[in-house]
Formats: C-alpha cells, sequence, structure tokens
C-alpha cells in the first residue's frame, strides 16, 4: 500500500520565495503551527538585489534576523531624482536626505541571494515550521473549519489558513476564485550590479528618462545595483551586448554621476507588467506578495508592500486567535481586505503615475511633473511629507514593523 501522509497545521503557506519565507517565520514565531511548502529551489539564482524601507527592515529584525542579515545591509541614506527626459523644461535635480526626517537611512539595499539563503535556512530551524520542499496541487477541499491541500508529490495538508504566497502565476488565487486583471507595459527592465570609480555616498540615484527610468542603488563599497527600464526592444538589443559594449552605454546613460563604470554582473531582464487582485482574500485563502500584486520595479515598492502585506495578516490573525475566533474565517480575510487595500492601490497607481508620466508624449503631463519636481525642491514640509509616503503608508504601522 502506498504511504500516505497527512499533516494538520493552524497554517500552510504556498511559497517559498521572500514574501512565504518571511510569513512562515512570522506565523510560526507568533505560535502558530505552521507549514511552508515550496519547490527546492537554489536561493543563489537570484542575481537581483532589493532595496528595503525602515518598516520592511524592522520586520527582519523583529523576526530575528538582524544578525545574520545586517552584514549583508547596505543603507540608503539619500534619494537623488535627476530629469534626464530631455524635454523643453528640465525639471531641476532632487536630494533627499534621511536626515531630514530624523532618520539616519530610509533604508537598507541587500542581495537576493543573501536575502533568501538567510531566509530559507532561518525557515528551516525554526520551531513550530515545517518546510517540505513540494508543490501543492488543484483542488483544495473547502470543509467548514479547514480546508485540505495535496501536495503534488504525496501526501495531504489540513490547515485553518492557506497563506497564497505563491507569486504572480498563483494556484492559491484560483482556488479562492479571484481574479487579477494584468496589463502588461511596452517596458522591459534590466537588472544588473556594476562597480564604479567615485563612491555612491550612499545616495541611490533615478534618472527620469522617456523609456522609463534608469536607478541606481548602494552596495558595498564602490558597487550599485542597477534597473535600467527600456522599450522591450532596446532591453532586447542590452542584454546581447557584450560586457564592454554594455558598459560603454551604462557610462554614456550616468553621465558621470559614479566616475567611470569597470566592470558588471550578470544581466536578468524582466517584462514590467501590473496586476492587482480583486480581493485580498476568500475561501480560508489570503493572498501575499506578488501573489496579490505586482508592481514594475520602479521606487522599489514589490516587496516592501508584500512584507506590509505580512505584518498585517500576523496581526490580524493573532488578535482572532486571542479571542478564539476563526483565523481563516470571513471576519479575518474583510479585516485584512480593508487594512491592506488603500496602500496596495495607492502604490500601484503612484508608480503607474510617474511611469506614464515619463513615457507619454502629452506635454502638459510632462509640465505637471516637472512643477512638481520643482515644488518638491523648494517646499520643505512638501519633502517631508512625500519622503514619509514613500517609505511607509500614513496611519497605523503594524507591531511586527515597529523598530
Ligand atoms: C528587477 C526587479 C527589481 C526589484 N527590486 C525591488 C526592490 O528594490 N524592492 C522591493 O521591495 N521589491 C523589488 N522588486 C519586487 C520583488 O522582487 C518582488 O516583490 C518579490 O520578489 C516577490 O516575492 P514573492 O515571494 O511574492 O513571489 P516569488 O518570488 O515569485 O515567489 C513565489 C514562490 O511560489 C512558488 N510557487 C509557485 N507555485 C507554487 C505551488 N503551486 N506550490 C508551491 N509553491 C509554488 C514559486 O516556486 C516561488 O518560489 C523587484 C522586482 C524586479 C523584477
Amino acid at each position: 500500500m502506498a504511504h500516505v501522509s497527512e499533516h494538520n497545521c493552524d497554517v500552510l503557506v504556498v511559497g517559498t520565495g521572500p514574501a512565504g519565507l518571511v510569513a512562515a517565520l512570522a506565523m510560526a514565531q507568533a505560535g502558530l503551527a505552521t507549514i511552508v511548502v515550496g519547490p527546492a529551489m537554489d536561493p543563489a539564482r537570484d542575481t537581483r538585489t532589493t532595496a528595503l524601507f525602515t518598516g520592511s527592515v524592522a520586520l527582519l529584525h523583529n523576526l530575528g534576523l538582524g544578525p545574520a542579515l545586517v552584514p549583508s545591509m547596505v543603507p540608503m541614506t539619500g534619494l537623488r531624482l535627476i530629469d534626464d527626459t530631455g524635454g523643453i523644461w528640465r525639471a531641476p535635480e532632487i536630494l533627499f536626505r534621511a536626515g531630514e526626517l530624523g532618520l539616519t537611512e530610509f533604508g537598507i539595499n541587500i542581495d537576493n541571494a543573501t536575502l533568501n539563503t538567510v531566509l530559507l535556512a532561518a525557515a528551516r530551524t525554526q520551531r513550530g515550521l515545517r518546510l517540505i520542499e513540494d508543490t501543492v496541487a488543484p483542488g483544495f477541499g473547502l470543509g467548514a473549519n479547514t480546508t485540505t491541500v495535496k501536495l503534488g508529490g504525496v501526501g495531504t495538508i489540513s490547515t485553518r489558513l492557506v497563506v497564497g504566497a505563491d507569486g504572480r502565476s498563483s494556484l492559491c488565487r484560483r482556488e479562492a476564485g479571484i481574479e487579477a486583471p494584468t496589463s502588461p507595459y511596452q517596458q522591459s527592465a534590466v537588472a544588473t550590479r556594476f562597480h564604479h570609480t567615485r563612491p555612491h555616498d550612499g545616495i541611490s540615484s533615478e534618472f527620469h528618462r522617456k523609456a522609463g527610468p534608469l536607478t541606481t542603488v548602494p552596495l558595498a563599497g564602490l558597487e550599485s545595483s542597477l534597473v535600467w527600464v527600456e522599450t522591450p526592444e532596446e532591453a532586447r538589443r542590452l542584454m546581447a551586448l557584450d560586457e564592454a559594449a554594455f558598459i560603454q552605454e551604462l557610462n554614456g546613460r550616468l553621465q558621470g554621476l559614479l566616475g567611470a563604470v569597470t566592470a558588471i554582473g550578470p544581466r536578468a531582464s524582466f517584462p514590467l507588467t501590473r496586476m492587482a487582485a480583486d480581493r485580498l482574500g476568500a475561501r480560508r485563502i489570503a493572498l501575499i506578495g506578488e501573489a496579490a500584486h505586482v508592481i514594475p520595479p520602479i521606487g522599489a515598492q514589490g516587496l516592501n508592500l508584500g512584507l506590509r502585506d505580512i505584518a498585517t495578516l500576523v496581526e490580524l490573525i493573532t488578535r482572532a486567535r486571542g479571542l478564539a475566533a476563526d483565523i481563516g474565517g470571513e471576519t479575518v480575510l474583510e479585516a485584512y481586505e480593508t487594512e491592506r487595500r488603500s496602500d496596495v492601490a495607492s502604490r500601484a497607481a503612484m508608480v503607474d503615475t510617474l511611469n506614464r508620466s515619463l513615457i507619454s508624449d502629452f506635454l502638459p503631463l510632462h509640465l505637471v511633473r516637472g512643477a512638481g519636481l520643482h515644488a518638491l525642491n523648494t517646499i520643505p514640509w512638501l519633502r517631508r511629507l512625500i519622503m514619509r509616503e514613500g517609505l511607509h503608508p500614513s496611519g497605523r504601522v503594524p507591531a511586527l514593523m515597529r523598530s
């Protein structure tokens, strides 16, 4: 007879990307019997870096990951915006300093390979958490107090709540019956890292160009990461260039801001897409991270949003458990929807507006953007407001994100 394995848990997290692993650690540390399921992966394969703002960094510290992550965290102390649209009216260069908000830094930049490796190692040893290297299969069986999920391999898992962290093509989202309108942009991002001769001084620089932004983010020493948004054809061309030719093009784009570019790392290209799930939960399934929302890599919002999903969900579940209520019930899922909807919608709209104001040929839009940047340079309270909003939404900060 075939071996049958049946598992029971409070929370099943589906997906072992950064959102899934952080969610699993947070649930287990909140005292919930947790299982996380995802295919075996090589965490070092992801050559990108991720900029995380102060609340996200606090969350990682609060989960006890500080000692393992801090040596690889590079502080971002400033943000520079440069108008490179070539329009008739060039907006002024803007430099935001974390000190203007009384902070030492806006956040940090970390390479994804380190982040994922540390998260995976922590998940393997976390008490109350079991990591199963497998996928979940379609056909969740919804019962009165639990739902039953089949593994792609052998076994079933019975759980009170499924946390869908299974990325943009989420099976959990489909099982919840949630639609997710998706709009591709006619743009792709080329991501890499590069060495340069002049120090970045902890400042991330965003060149606003007609094809989309080109952003450098500080890494240790004389190194930065790069997200370069272009038309898909131009991105394909950049990907096909040899190293010397790519460096030459990058030198042209950076206009000597970081001195000369001397070497680049591996390149990867990502088509830009916007997707927002119609709802963030249903049928004992709560969606987090890119299973719930995908926004273009502009302004470093993606995983920061996902971590805010997690901090909010953990808080709601803990509260429900304290009241002896159903942690996977409609009340929790509705509260999650209410708490997260405006942050998710406003971030997506902000990134979309900035992006469209660059690529549009509509002159008044360029004038409005230029006037907005001019105002940011001259009105201190507006600067502080925009800086604060960029870091986290106004309103209550979930406990897990407080320092
Ligand atoms: C170029 C670029 C730069 C970026 N820079 C930043 C930045 O600076 N700051 C920032 O905050 N964000 C950034 N982002 C966004 C960030 O990378 C994403 O938000 C984040 O990676 C999403 O993580 P996730 O865990 O939600 O999804 P994913 O990483 O896609 O993980 C989903 C996981 O689910 C698993 N899975 C799928 N189906 C199943 C199944 N049936 N069963 C089990 N497991 C399954 C997959 O194998 C995968 O491991 C950037 C994105 C890009 C493209």
